[in-house]
Formats: structure tokens, sequence, C-alpha cells
């Protein structure tokens, strides 16, 4: 066998470094996949939102890189870099990587960023989003054609909001509709709803499924005004779900409404929402 080089061994240097970006699920530990568990139990490092990597309990020769929320970019950059010099970094996110969270970031800073990132070995492990863990709790409101929309307008105009939150509407979609209310922006959800009782019946159940998977969730079933009334009372920690035309509630005594959206669609949506404009 031939002797290693000088070069060899920056080579080899430069690809033990390697980055996963690992959903934890909306919750608490035992909705985390295994996958999930094992990517974080092999990382070196783990680089996240503080808040996040507090669920995940300290392990002996692991650092933990907590940043605020609002850096995104900048934690994925981070994250790149400590994997180019060698690290196992594990980046978390609440719930999925993929939905409205931390993978994008990282692809949108590994595009822009040392074209040596490139060589990194980079995975993605899944984990279960928000919209799924709260139609699991409320029962199948999914079950039909289903969108889901960011109400956030800090990475995009609200008029974009706007426009596909009423084509959704417009096309009798099921709408998940995440980050729908902070101190920032505080009337987005109201405005939302509102938009939304001029296409749907009053009786459409609107779901506001909070903290859920954590010792604090709740689950409420509304009426389209009644979401309206209410669109104060959700928070940083809520998903709300707007049904569909033929999304409906059973009774279960002592218990919340189930709320289930049949798989079978009779109805075009020209029938169903756009004759309510
Ligand atoms: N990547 C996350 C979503 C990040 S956006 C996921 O896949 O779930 C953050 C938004 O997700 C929150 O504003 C809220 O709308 C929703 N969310 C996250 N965790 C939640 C939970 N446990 N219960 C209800 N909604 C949640």
């Amino acid at each position: 066998m031939c002797p290693a080089k000088d070069g060899d061994y920056e080579q080899a240097a430069a690809v033990t470094g390697r980055i996963t970006i690992v959903g934890l699920g909306p919750g608490e530990a035992h909705w985390l996949t295994p996958a999930a568990q094992a990517a974080i139990a092999a990382a070196s490092d783990l680089v996240g939102y503080g808040p996040y990597l507090d669920r995940i309990p300290a392990q002996a020769g692991q650092t933990k890189h907590g940043s605020d929320n609002r850096v995104e970019l900048a934690r994925a950059g981070h994250a790149l870099a400590l994997a180019a010099a060698g690290k196992h970094v594990a980046v978390v996110s609440g719930g999925d990587p993929g939905v409205f969270a931390m993978a994008a970031a990282v692809f949108e800073a590994l595009e822009a960023g040392d074209p040596a990132w490139r060589a990194l070995p980079i995975a993605v492990e899944p984990g279960i989003t928000a919209m799924l863990a709260a139609a699991a709790r409320a029962g199948a409101p999914l079950g039909g054609d289903f969108c889901a929309i960011s109400l956030s307008d800090n990475l995009k105009p609200w008029e974009v909001v706007i426009a596909r939150l009423e084509a959704a509407l417009a096309a009798d979609f099921v709408i998940c509709l995440y980050n729908p209310i902070s101190k920032a922006r505080p009337w987005q959800l109201g405005a939302a709803l509102e938009i939304a009782a001029r296409h749907r019946e009053a009786e459409t159940p609107v779901i506001f499924a909070r903290a859920i998977g954590r010792p604090d969730e709740s689950l409420r079933i509304l009426t389209l005004p009644e979401a309206v009334a209410a669109a104060d009372s959700a928070d940083m920690a809520t998903l709300v779900m707007i049904g569909a035309s033929s999304t409906r509630t059973i009774a279960h005594e002592g218990k919340n409404p189930i709320v289930y959206t049949p798989r079978s669609v009779t109805k075009s949506p020209c029938a169903t929402s756009q004759g309510r404009t």
C-alpha cells in the first residue's frame, strides 16, 4: 500500500464532519422517532433554538449551541461551519425540520455559503409535524385534501399570505395555519379567520390545537364565528385548522367532538366556496 501523503490527510479531515437536521416532534420524547433519537445521540454538537435544546437531556462530551429563534440563517451557517471543522452536528427543530423550519435554512446557507460545504454528508431526519399531531388528537380532519400556510409575514409579504389563503379557501382545502399569531403579529389570525368566514359556512369546524404532546396541551373545536371571536386567545404554540365544506363533527360523550373530513368529495369547490363570496 502506498504511504499516505499530507494531501490525503487534509482530504480525509475535510469530510470527517457531517450534519443531520433532526425533527424533535411536537412535544415530549415519546413522539421522537428512534432514528431522530439515534442522530442526536451520535452528535458531538447540537445546534438549535435554546428551548428545543433544553428538551434534550445533556450527554457527556456533547456541546450545545443555543441561539435565538430569529437567527435561523446564521444558526444554519454556524452548523455547517462546525461540520466543516470535523464535528458531527445535529441541528434540531420542533416538529418536522422540513416544515417551516431549519432544514430549508440549512440548504439556503449551503447554497449561498462556502463551496467546500457541499462535500459534507447532510441528512434530514423527519419528525411528527404539528398539524399531524393536532389532527390525530381531533379525529381525522385531514382525511381529504388539505394544505398548510404559515401566517407569519416575517419572511414573506402579507399580500402573499392572503392570496394563498383565498386560493385555498376557493379550492375548498382543509387549511392548517402555522405561526398564527405572535406579539409582533397580533391581528393576522383574526383577519385570516374573517376571510375564511366569508367563504365557508358558519358551522365549519375550526380547531385550535395548542401545545399538542406537551403537558399543557389543549384542543378546542369551534365554529367559524366562535373562532373569529377567539382569535386573540391563540398563541405561538397554537395550530389552527379550518375545515373544508365537508368537514364535520361527531358528538363524543364527555369529550371534544370528533372532527373528520370524509375521503370522498361529491361537490365542486365552486358550489361550496366561491358561491358564498
Ligand atoms: N417545524 C414545526 C413548525 C414550526 S412553525 C413543525 O413541523 O411542527 C411553529 C408553529 O408550529 C407554531 O406557531 C404552531 O403553529 C405550530 N406548532 C409547533 N408545535 C406545536 C404543538 N406542539 N402544538 C400545536 N402547534 C404547534
